[in-house]
């Protein structure tokens, strides 16, 4: 069925890049021929899901978003992709993407637009814009998106859907094709609060192949849905973060927001506001960070041992100059605008100005965080200033896209989780995201507040 609404839509939604149908198909009927044979199966056996193609998949293409990964076909799969596999989850395909996950509206892939469906003429968030729209379109129940600065949030946020970034560490990175190392976390795009709580159990835990994984198990996610789904939520105390709201966001955003405070709060949450006073600088420590980080996981695209490879037309074929002609032609502008402020961040003599002040933000950050989870179990705020923008709206203008993320990033810069629901639609009729944070470990809060809301 999944597969037939990916043929009816996807030709105006765009949101797979690679559909894999035998494989899915022949998962599915292993699934049924092990279900008959009275095999006790993991809940979620035989739902299907797409996954973002910045996840290697054994033999199946991915291309990041990327020209430069054009016709590449990994060798082996995520460590996250084994474990869906193993469980008997059909994967439908790859889902599009901004390059390398670099941008807030899909705009930034090499393989064209995807569309929202909502309104066709409206971005569906990024970089994750495929993984969610395949869900919104009713392409896929489930879908896996990563998150750096909120490309799973966001995305989640402006169609309409359920997205969770988990605390940083708890979903292993083995098989992720790497944007900033120390920010990029993979997670679940769903319908409901619950199937985002089944597929992150399912990911999670840890992997000694990600060396930043941690050696502990999750805490029950699952539990702590069905939990909330009573929405009882007396003694929780929910902290509204000052800075994340007011200047810059929607009216109608706004409007949704304080109406999910209202039902938080008739469900027996306290309602506290709790100030971060260094979020304000978030934006600007992350888009150092996140170049420079990515300058240096780029590296490796280097003509020689990935996908696209562009010899010189004229004079000597140097490896040297391979390695341009290869990364002039293969690379997209966003990603050629963060490689060269990355570097340039990172250069002898602008280290300290740049990339050592940016740390120096983030610990700020982690300790704003430290002290508002004193005050509050989780924090909440919009995910998103606005609802979905035209396509080609904020194209020609990077920083007005970057600002789109100032709600998702703090939490990527500390590590913590963080869970975008629905909250009701705007005045101009598109989906309101309404985003929960959590301290690092405690994923379960997420899902206790969010399945409380729905
Ligand atoms: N919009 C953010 C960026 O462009 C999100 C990135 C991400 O989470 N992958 O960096």
């Amino acid at each position: 069925a999944h597969l037939d609404r990916i043929a009816a839509v996807d030709g105006a939604v765009h949101a797979f890049l690679h559909v894999s149908d035998e494989a899915a198909l022949a998962t599915a009927a292993d699934v049924d021929v092990r279900r008959a044979a009275g095999e006790e199966l993991h809940p979620l056996a035989g739902v299907p899901i797409a996954v973002k193609d910045v996840v290697v998949t054994q033999g199946v293409p991915t291309t990041a978003g990327s020209r430069i990964l054009e016709g590449w076909v990994p060798p082996y799969d995520a460590t996250l992709v084994e474990r869906i596999k193993a469980a008997g989850l059909p994967i439908l395909g790859k889902t599009n993407m901004d390059e390398f996950a670099m941008g807030s509206s899909t705009e930034h892939s090499a393989y064209g637009n995807t569309h929202n469906p909502w309104d066709l003429d409206r971005i569906p968030g990024g970089s994750g814009g495929g993984s969610a729209a395949a869900v919104g379109a009713y392409e896929a129940p489930l879908a896996i998106g990563t998150d750096t600065g909120g490309s799973i949030r966001q995305p989640a946020a402006v169609t309409g859907t359920v997205g969770v970034k988990p605390t940083y560490g708890s979903v292993s990175r083995y098989g992720l094709i790497a944007l900033a190392s120390s920010l990029d976390q993979a997670g679940p795009v769903t319908r409901t609060v619950l199937d985002s709580a089944l597929l992150h159990e399912l990911i999670g835990g840890h992997d000694p192949r990600d060396s930043t994984s941690i050696p502990e198990p999750l805490p029950d996610l699952v539990g702590a849905a069905r939990l909330g789904a009573g929405a009882d939520l007396t003694g929780v105390r929910v902290g509204v973060i000052t800075e994340l709201q007011g200047e810059g966001y929607q009216p109608g955003v706004l409007a949704r927001f304080h109406e999910s405070l209202e039902l938080l709060q008739s469900a027996g949450a306290e309602i506290v506001e709790v100030s971060c006073p260094h979020f304000t600088y978030a934006l600007a420590a992350y888009y150092l960070i996140l170049p420079a980080e990515a300058s240096s996981n780029l590296a490796k695209f280097d003509g020689m041992r990935f996908g696209l490879r562009v010899e010189p037309t004229e004079g000597p074929v140097t490896a040297e100059r391979v390695m341009a002609a290869t990364r002039g032609q293969g690379f997209g502008d966003e990603v050629k605008r963060r490689i060269i402020l990355g570097t340039y961040a990172l250069s002898a003599g602008y280290y300290d100005a740049y990339y050592g002040s940016a740390q120096k933000v983030r610990t700020l950050i982690q300790r704003d965080f430290a002290a508002a989870f004193e005050r509050a179990d989780v924090l909440v705020s919009p995910t998103a200033p606005t609802t979905a923008f035209k396509l080609g709206e904020k194209l020609d203008d990077p920083l007005a896209m970057y600002l789109n993320d100032v709600a998702t990033i703090p939490a990527n810069l500390a590590g913590v989780p963080g869970l975008s629901l629905p909250s009701g639609l705007s005045d101009d009729g598109l989906p309101v995201g309404f985003q929960v944070l959590a301290p690092a470990k405690a994923d379960d809060r997420l899902y206790r507040v969010g399945a409380a809301l729905e």
